[in-house]
């Protein structure tokens, strides 16, 4: 069977904002999901893709930060240990970054696609993917840790997104271009 071709949503789709639901177990229509989302990280050059970017507000979640691709399903933070910040950006509002802080190193509880309930500990570039994709399937988004100097620039950055949303024709290819290239410099999800 073909893979469905999923379209990543943009900033202001409401799936972004909605909370997703529990999975309760993965049969064949969620493991096709996975693949689907898998594919679509890798053709948007992400390094994470969580259910609600593609429309479906379930509690999934897929990552690859260059150690093969994993599906996380009803994921939990049992600990978090330490601080660090780097700046971030996401595939549903292209040419926005922003500083967030996030734990180092995260003890987390999720199930997998074979519906084993996993422990596991993640640091660095791997536990904020993780919070990164967690914060999806809450409605949580990287503008949402923005600092007050920050704030207007995203904001108009934003304005433009819930423009080129509304009247995709009329959107100047000038500013598209520039969320581009913004958004190539950082690692996505
Ligand atoms: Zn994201």
């Amino acid at each position: 069977m073909p893979l469905p071709q999923l379209k990543v949503r943009t900033y202001p789709d409401p799936c972004l904002r909605r909370k997703s639901q529990k999975v309760k177990a993965v049969g064949p229509g969620e493991r096709l999901l996975i693949q689907s989302m898998i594919t679509a990280m890798y053709a948007h050059k992400g390094v994470g893709l969580a259910a609600p970017q593609v429309g479906i507000n379930q509690q999934i979640f897929v990552a690859d930060i260059g150690q093969g691709p994993m599906a996380v399903i009803n994921p939990q933070v049992v600990e978090q240990h330490g601080s660090t910040v780097l700046e971030e950006g996401c595939l549903s509002i292209p040419g926005v970054t922003v500083k967030i802080k996030r734990p180092k190193k995260i003890l987390v509880k999720y199930m997998d696609e074979e519906n084993t309930i996993v422990q596991r500990e993640f640091s660095d570039l791997m536990a904020r993917v993780f919070l990164h994709e967690s914060d999806h399937l809450f409605g949580k988004l990287i503008v949402d840790y923005v600092g007050l100097r920050q704030k207007k620039e995203v904001q108009k950055h934003l304005k433009m997104l819930e423009d080129i949303q509304k009247n995709p024709q009329e959107s100047s290819s000038q500013n598209i271009s520039n969320s581009k290239k913004a958004s190539e410099k950082n690692a996505n999800a």
